[in-house]
């Protein structure tokens, strides 16, 4: 059986803000009978880009999120809904439905992902359609990822079993809510580590002809315990990164080798992103 789902890669966003304005395009002032009543021009952002920065000067990062309606397989909005206002389709696609859900308020705040927004001129809960109405009239793409300039965002269309594979094969995740629910969210993230997780950095130099220098294609290694996690070269600015750590994990070494010997040593204790800072060679 047909169904779609939605994959965002983080590492490809770049905020460029087209999905937003592209949903806008299609929603603001029309209407879709059975799909969407006209999405307000103000204060709705179906597609939600989340922005975080990470790291302090001068090591810092910014990351995107685009955070739709998750189209989640036991949705807590269709639980909460009364008169049948939202409905699972057999394709996966979650839609509140215009002319059942008016005056119902209170679906707003039954999305963990706080995905749903109201409609105060309308009296109506609004979401992220996928843009069902253009898939059911023959469109391949809703019209944010038709949009998206850098792949970040892509449709999946195909059985349970092949989404299953893609999200096994390419390590993709979805956004965990509190409480222990499991909502079985549909939107699926690859990279999310730029989001949600930590990354340690620093500088490596050394000093030539009494003249302090970058000192690039040294190795880097990251430790924790007898562990060895990762190694890094140091690239022309003498820059060197480690990602993809979790936040408050505890005490770490960063060794710094040339040849066969560990020519500089910083222990740390890892608290969110940050650089530690130049670390010279001898
Ligand atoms: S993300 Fe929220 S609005 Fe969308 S299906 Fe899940 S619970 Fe419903
Ligand atoms: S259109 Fe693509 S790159 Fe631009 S903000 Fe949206 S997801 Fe990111």
């Amino acid at each position: 059986m047909k169904t779609y789902a939605l994959i965002v890669d983080v590492e490809k966003c770049e905020n460029c803000n087209n999905c937003f304005l592209s949903c806008k395009d299609e929603h603001c002032g029309n209407d879709w009978p059975g799909y969407a009543a006209p999405q307000p021009p103000h204060g709705h952002r179906w597609m939600n880009i989340k922005r975080r920065e990470r790291g302090t000067f001068p090591m810092i990062d910014a990351a995107y999120r685009p955070t739709p309606c998750m189209h989640c397989d036991d949705p807590p909005c269709l639980a909460a809904a009364e008169h049948d206002a939202v409905v699972k389709r057999d394709d996966g696609i979650v839609l509140i439905l215009p002319e059942r859900a008016r005056g119902q308020r209170g679906l707003a705040a039954s999305c963990p992902y706080g995905a749903i927004w109201w409609n105060e001129e309308l009296q109506l809960p609004q979401k992220c359609t996928f843009c069902a109405h253009l898939l059911d009239g023959g469109w391949q793409q809703p019209r944010c990822v038709q949009s998206c300039p850098t792949g970040a965002l892509s449709l999946f269309t195909g059985d349970s079993e092949q989404l299953q594979n893609i999200v096994v094969d390419e390590g993709l995740q979805v956004l965990p809510v509190g409480s222990g629910a499991h909502p079985r969210p549909r939107v699926y993230y690859k990279n999310l580590y730029r989001y949600d997780r930590c990354f340690i950095g620093g500088t490596v130099a050394r000093m030539r002809e009494g003249v302090e220098e970058c000192a690039d294609g040294v190795s880097v290694v990251l430790r924790q315990g007898r562990d060895l996690l990762a190694e890094a070269v140091t690239d022309e600015f003498g820059d060197f990164r480690f990602d993809n750590l979790v936040r408050d994990s505890g005490d770490y070494l960063v060794e710094i080798v040339v040849g066969d010997t560990i020519a500089a040593a910083r222990p740390f204790s890892l608290g969110v992103s940050g650089s530690l800072g130049t670390i010279m060679l001898e």
